[in-house]
């Protein structure tokens, strides 16, 4: 008897097992099912390596690649080719982020039922939320830097430009050898892929917690007499820049004035704020992952906090995370999370997805994101200049990252338009661009002057 009940046991553990794996299987399948069936090997939807059937087109209906007639065709404009590669990838896969490697599946027609065979014949048009014409402007205006630019709704999500430089033309591809400086990093998207030190653009996550954390911050007066010392060691400014309240500190970008804020908050809350305003976040534009920022505030030198206080140091910032958060600013403390797939149709037209929101959750308090989207806007109309961005109700802040010092400094750009039809925060990174706010500052107004015009 005992024997028996052991058996039945270890059949009802054997059971339980199989009954749990499949559930998983089944819940992995329908996940991942169609990633899975989009693997370059598969010769029901790929003819050497190149899909079948599928369009990719932008929000206005232009094609950017897929199959037409029974051939493959570009967009024409060899510009707009370079400026979407890393969002409409190649067919061999060499770009992760690209929409012909992610969302393979979306352009054949893939279901569950019926799975690679499409249950209505024809491929599938893919719409992206990109402005193939603001990519174009935002290429053109990289002007052959390596950097990106990345601009987006912060209302509904939607990217209307990811830009990543170096890129090539997907219809001529180049021989690229390998160590070739003019293409380094060339199959990455920087927007959504790299980091980089953020210079004075992480000022806005130390004034974000200055707001907070200490009590009336805004009343009080800072001193910069070009350079402050901590431990022996110094923190400067370009110049001095004399007596400052918070928001004139910001307007000039004061080092010294940050670099005190900084030791005052502490390792601990600069950590924490990093974190509460998204940009250790790894977002998932429609399952892309995006890459993750990394600080290291507690070395227990005060000095070296200082300077990530600052955004140099051990500071690496993911450009997208940074723009999010630029949108959160504008949109009262939270913003729409960014997703590049507007929406699918078949036979030319009729919709088989619709475009749903999502929202991040609370970075800032209401008041503290209006206190700092107001200062932004001072940014501009005190320091950057509101003529250089004619008939545009812009906020920004600018970096320029130190680099190694072989090369000339990273230029940043983040800000975001208060436009009730345009609510557009944008990311620009000009790598070896030098100063922010000219060189990087310049790029944001020329593809936000062509996204308020769409
Ligand atoms: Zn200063």
């Amino acid at each position: 008897m005992k024997k028996i009940t052991a058996r039945a046991i270890v059949c009802i553990c054997l059971a339980g097992i199989l009954s749990l794996g499949t559930l998983l299987f089944v819940g992995k399948f329908m996940l991942n099912g169609g990633n899975w069936v989009s693997f370059a090997g598969n010769r029901h939807l790929y003819t050497d390596g190149v899909l079948k059937s599928g369009r990719i087109l932008d929000r206005n209906g232009n094609l950017l690649v897929g199959v037409e007639d029974g051939k493959w065709v570009y967009n024409k404009n060899a510009n707009i080719r370079k400026a979407t590669l890393h969002a409409v990838g190649v067919p061999q896969g060499l770009i992760g982020t690209g929409a012909l490697t992610r969302f393979a599946d979306k352009l054949t027609g893939y279901n569950l039922v019926t799975g690679a065979k499409p249950i209505l014949p024809g491929g599938r048009d893919l719409y992206l939320t990109l402005d193939a014409d603001v990519c174009q402007a935002a290429y053109k205006a990289l002007a052959g830097y390596k950097g990106t630019v990345g601009v987006y709704n912060y209302k509904t999500g939607q990217i209307l430009c990811m830009v990543s430089s170096p890129s090539y033309d997907p219809q001529n591809p180049p021989k690229i050898e390998e160590g070739d400086s003019k293409y380094e990093g060339v199959y990455m998207n920087r927007l959504l892929s790299a980091t980089f030190i953020p210079g004075s653009t992480f000022k806005l996550v130390t004034v974000a917690a200055a707001l907070d954390e200490i009590p009336n911050v805004q009343q009080q007066t800072f001193h910069c007499s070009g350079s402050y010392e901590i431990n022996g060691k110094m923190i400067t400014c370009p110049s001095a820049h004399g007596d400052l309240t918070l928001e004139q500190a910001l307007n000039v970008s004061c080092n010294c004035t940050f670099g005190q804020l900084s030791v005052q908050l502490g390792g601990d809350i600069l950590e924490q704020y990093a974190q509460k305003v998204g940009l250790t976040t790894n977002y998932s534009v429609n399952g892309i992952r995006t890459a993750v920022s990394t600080f290291d505030f507690n070395t227990g030198d005060d000095w070296e906090l200082a300077w990530s206080g600052i955004g140099q140091g051990k500071d690496l910032v993911n450009p997208c995370a940074m723009m999010v958060y630029a949108g959160a600013i504008a949109n009262g403390g939270s913003a729409a999370n960014p997703q590049i797939i507007s929406h699918t149709s078949f036979l030319k037209g009729v919709r088989t997805s619709i475009y749903i929101e999502h929202h991040t959750r609370n970075m800032l308090d209401t008041q503290t994101a209006d206190t700092l989207a107001e200062m932004m806007r001072s940014n501009v109309i005190n320091n950057y200049g509101q003529s250089n961005f004619p008939n545009l109700d812009i906020g920004a802040k600018s970096g320029t990252a130190q680099s190694d010092g072989s090369k000339e400094d990273n230029a940043w750009f983040v800000g975001f338009l208060q436009e009730a039809e345009h609510p557009l925060a944008f990311v620009v990174l000009v790598e070896g661009g030098g100063s922010g706010s000219k060189a990087a500052g310049k790029v944001a107004n020329t593809v936000l002057q062509a996204a308020v015009k769409e």
